[in-house]
């Protein structure tokens, strides 16, 4: 395989982060480019170029891009849906660096350009049952996305597929379906729900307190996708003919409360609940269709929700169990 000069946009986050980790791994030189101050980032390597900017700025963008072969772009604004929902116009900003970010890449003539697009793209129409059926790519128009998150991803997705058209330029684009997993967030209000209620159990067991709670009446469901699977399909799309943006996600559905007996097993513990009905929850029921990622490229990610619990949460105490010792 040819060795590369890659761009990781939001290359201090948390799937950004074990991105690089696997490119890097392969042997390619890698620029890391990323607002957080270096201390901020969830892994940071010795070998790659570490660039903290603003890749809002046009000019940034453009030096971000310069003698590069190809761009992921994983830089957002973004976390759960308390984050998400209490800050629309911010997420609805980071068009700003998908914008410039393609803008450069046609200037500076990169190879290839990835975009991470998410779920939250689909018409909330179809994701009003706990029992969800499975999103298709299509559901996504007539578009009724996440309001100010989803409303971004999907006009950034369409810039993509514009670029292609008029420009050219090589786009791939994935619809993630949450992820989960280790070096990400979990505490400071952009967390999801997998790290927050590790986080809960886990604060629960350490100071002897008997109930955690939990957003919504628990009933919804999600389906959740282990980074190492994310990492994977990024790097397989990337590599395909799949033109038009794909789900990338799990088909494992789960409910919230589901999720929380998995932690309490996993912490061996079992703790009272309350539930907190006024929290923002997002939509009854979501799950990933992945016919058609089996059908391109015969692979969709496939880590069990346990086994990949199971890492997350002991990532999760050992940092808890830093932060009590400083
Ligand atoms: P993250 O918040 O850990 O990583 C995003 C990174 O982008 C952060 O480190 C942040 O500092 C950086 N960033 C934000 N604004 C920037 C700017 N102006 N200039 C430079 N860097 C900037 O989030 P993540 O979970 O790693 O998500 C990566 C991508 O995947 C995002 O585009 C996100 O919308 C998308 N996505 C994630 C999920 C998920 O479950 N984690 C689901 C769907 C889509």
């Amino acid at each position: 395989m040819s060795k590369k000069t890659i761009l990781v946009a939001g290359g201090g986050g948390f799937i950004g982060g074990h991105l690089v980790a696997s490119l890097r791994n392969e042997g390619h030189q890698i620029r890391c480019v990323d607002v957080k101050p270096t201390e901020q980032w969830y892994q940071v390597f010795g070998d790659t170029e570490n660039v903290v900017a603003n890749l809002k700025d046009r000019q940034v963008c453009q030096a971000a891009c310069a003698g590069v072969d190809d761009v992921y772009n994983l830089a957002a604004d973004m976390g759960g849906m308390g984050f998400i929902s209490n800050n629309k116009a911010l997420c609805m900003l980071s068009v700003l660096i998908n914008t410039h970010l393609l803008q450069a890449a046609v200037d500076c003539r990169v190879s290839r350009f990835f975009y991470s697009s998410s779920a939250c793209v689909y018409n909330g129409d179809k994701q009003v049952d706990e029992d969800a059926v499975p999103l298709k790519e299509e559901d996504a128009y007539p578009a009724m996305p996440e309001d100010g998150y989803g409303w971004e991803k999907l006009f950034s997705e369409r810039m993509c597929r514009h670029f292609r058209e008029d420009y050219g330029l090589y786009t791939r684009v994935a619809r993630f379906h949450n992820v989960y997993g280790p070096s990400g967030t979990w505490e400071g209000g952009r967390e999801k729900a997998p790290a927050a209620l590790c986080r809960k159990v886990i604060n629960a067991v350490e100071t002897g307190e008997s109930e955690i709670e939990i957003w919504g009446d628990g009933r919804q469901t999600r389906s959740f996708m282990y980074v190492d699977d994310v990492v994977t399909g990024i790097c397989k799309i990337m590599d395909s003919d799949i033109l038009e943006p794909i789900n990338l996600g799990s088909d494992e559905l789960i409910t919230i409360n589901g999720l929380a007996d998995m932690i309490e097993e996993i912490a061996g513990t079992k703790l009272g609940r309350t539930h907190n009905l006024s929290a923002p929850k997002g939509v009854n029921g979501r799950n990933s269709d992945n016919s058609l990622i089996q059908q391109h490229l015969g692979w969709a990610p496939s880590i069990k929700l346990r086994d990949g619990m199971q890492k997350t949460y002991d990532w999760i105490r050992s940092e808890y169990l830093k932060k009590q010792t400083v």
